[in-house]
């Protein structure tokens, strides 16, 4: 804890690896704040569920004390996949086995929505250590710390600045010159609200869990929350300037049904439910990795974590696990006794999170491959065999 005596910490951003790592910091008593740009708490979460993993997410919530709340939590079930091909004929289907909870194994990736883990590691934290509605804007030395700006206008100061602020972190470029490389794949995300009854047909296909809907060089990820919604994402091989040049108004939803008819042609019409909705918000999403390689020379007051450091595509399941992984290693390296200065600490923790980052990122390019190429069923089948059979 010496590292920290007297020092305050300022996570910027409040995502599973800025929060993680702030009830990480302060059940080790250090004193923290968490700038975040969300006007509150309350503001919806939109996205995905997300499967925490035995040696990640799921590790970091034991060490923060929370694994308890998640077990309230989670949604037992909406991890179970289906497989289908384009014409919603299902190839592979889990929900044909019998659901066991399994906490402590390899295998057993549960899955919680957003909006309650951000709140199960929220209601964790001391009282006033989000200050919410702070858009970081830039930052500049100031006394051997930072003098944080903020959109507002408002400043704030810290003697150690951690960027969590995601892929399109503010803080990034005050760390590494490293720069987001494009993977080819560009992604349209949604959320049909009031599924059961706005996609009636898939809502009943995806049974409370997910489905992977893969098939000539495109995928269609749909996956149900606890709040009767269902999240969806599209996967194409897009130019990166398509998500500048595509001259779609992602606000109207006939564009975007319009658009879908001809890129997913020959697709069942079941995937149009998806885009039928007036209410439903579309997010435009190009997918970017960082450098397999990218290294920098440690800094002695600043870091970053989680996409910030390591955005990645989702088809491998691994960023939040890997942002809150960061979490977990970043507080061990700051609260250890082993490191002489904030930098040796730092370093380490660096050194880990690249090494970590750059096998994971590979895997998930080969994942991401995989999914969008000629034979991608038969690969992910030929791959769910081999993981049953004891192999990776
Ligand atoms: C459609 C989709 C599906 C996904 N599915 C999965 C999955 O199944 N499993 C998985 O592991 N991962 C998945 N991911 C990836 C996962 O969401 C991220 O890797 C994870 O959220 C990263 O956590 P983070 O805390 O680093 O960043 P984020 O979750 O991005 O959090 C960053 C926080 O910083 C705040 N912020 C940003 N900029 C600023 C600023 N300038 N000032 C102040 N605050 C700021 C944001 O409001 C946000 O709260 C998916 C991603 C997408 C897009």
């Amino acid at each position: 804890m010496n590292l920290l005596q007297d020092k305050q910490v300022a996570i910027v951003g409040g995502g599973p690896g800025g929060l993680t790592l702030a009830r990480l910091l302060q059940l080790n008593g250090a004193v923290v704040k968490v700038y975040e740009r969300d006007l509150s708490p309350e503001v919806r979460i939109q996205g995905s569920t997300l499967d925490l993993h035995v040696d990640s997410g799921l590790k970091a919530l034991e060490k923060a004390g929370l694994m308890n709340a998640f077990k309230e939590n989670y949604r037992p079930g909406a991890d179970l996949l289906m497989v289908t091909d384009q014409y919603a004929n299902v190839v592979y289907d889990q929900h044909e086995e019998v659901y066991e909870e399994a906490f402590g194994e390899a295998h057993f990736r549960p899955e919680i929505d957003r909006g309650p883990l951000r709140r199960i590691l929220l209601a964790s934290l001391e009282k006033e250590t989000v200050v919410w509605n702070k858009y970081l804007i830039s930052l500049s030395e100031n006394e051997g710390g930072w003098l944080l700006q903020f959109k507002d206008g408002t400043v704030a100061s810290a003697d150690l600045v951690i960027g969590a602020d995601g892929a399109n972190s503010k803080i990034r470029k005050f760390v590494t010159d490293s720069t987001p490389v494009y993977s080819g794949v560009t992604m349209v995300e949604g959320t049909v609200y009031e599924a059961a009854k706005n996609a009636p047909l898939l809502w009943e296909l995806t049974k409370g869990g997910k489905v992977f809907a893969l098939g000539n060089h495109r995928t269609l990820i749909t996956s149900a929350k606890g709040d009767g919604s269902l999240s969806f994402y599209t996967g194409c091989k897009k130019e990166e300037s398509w998500a500048k040049n595509s001259g779609i108004d992602f606000n109207d939803h006939h564009q975007l049904l319009n658009w879908f008819r001809e890129e997913y042609a020959g697709w069942d019409v079941i995937w149009e439910e998806l885009f039928n909705n007036i209410h439903t918000h579309f997010i435009l999403r190009p997918q970017y990795y960082m450098p397999l390689d990218q290294t920098w020379v440690t800094r002695p007051n600043i870091t970053i974590i989680g996409d910030a450091a390591h955005v990645m595509p989702p088809y491998a399941g691994e960023g939040v696990n890997m942002a809150m992984k960061d979490a977990l290693e970043l507080c061990e390296c700051l609260t250890s006794e082993i490191f002489p200065d904030l930098r040796s600490a730092l370093k380490h923790y660096e050194q880990q999170m690249l090494a970590r980052a750059s096998a994971v990122t590979q895997m998930t390019l080969t994942s991401t491959a995989m999914l969008h190429a000629d034979d991608s069923i038969s690969n992910l089948l030929k791959m769910f065999s081999s993981e049953e059979e004891g192999g990776e």
